[in-house]
């Protein structure tokens, strides 16, 4: 049903910095596939705030990551992923699931223990729930790693979920 797939497992009411990285560990979370645009950094920046980038190290440490863009630009993803040297894959075709069930034959890890973490419910999270991942929802970050202030299609996608019968917390 498509109101069970929008929902996140989790609905972080802020970005991917403040995600607290000790309660993913705690769920069990072994790897992360994430979102690049307005998740990692906002759609026409380069390089990644620093608050971002202090996250994704201490992740990094600890996790095996991988980014996970629709965006077709080698270029653009391949930068981003250049500053932290992690693996990615672009024009991913999220919310279908053939290039992230490519990223979960490598990671070679049970779905419930990767989490996908994006800004999108219709295309991140649909796809992550399609495969039986742990979902997190984080709001589109600005060039500060604050939440975005224009942040109108989240707010409009989580108004369309709710209208078709999502519970969101
Ligand atoms: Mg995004």
């Amino acid at each position: 049903m498509l109101r069970e797939l929008l929902r996140p497992d989790w609905l972080h009411g802020s970005t991917l910095a403040d995600l607290p990285l000790q309660t993913l560990l705690e769920r069990e979370v072994k790897a992360l596939v994430l979102d690049v645009d307005r998740t990692l950094l906002p759609r026409h920046r380069s390089s990644l705030p620093e608050a971002a980038r202090r996250w994704l190290q201490m992740a990094k440490a600890q996790l095996p990551i991988h980014l996970l863009s629709n965006n077709p630009s080698r270029a653009r993803i391949g930068s981003v992923a250049a500053q932290l040297d992690l693996p990615f894959t672009t024009a991913a075709g999220k919310p279908r699931r053939s290039a992230l069930r490519r990223v979960l034959q490598q990671l070679d890890l049970p779905h419930h223990q990767v989490a996908l973490i994006g800004d999108r419910l219709f295309t991140d999270v649909i796809a992550g729930n399609r495969l039986g991942l742990y979902t997190v929802l984080v709001k589109p970050i600005d060039p500060d790693g604050l939440p975005c202030r224009q942040d109108h299609l989240q707010r409009l996608e989580l108004h369309l979920a709710r209208w078709v019968g999502t519970t969101l917390g």
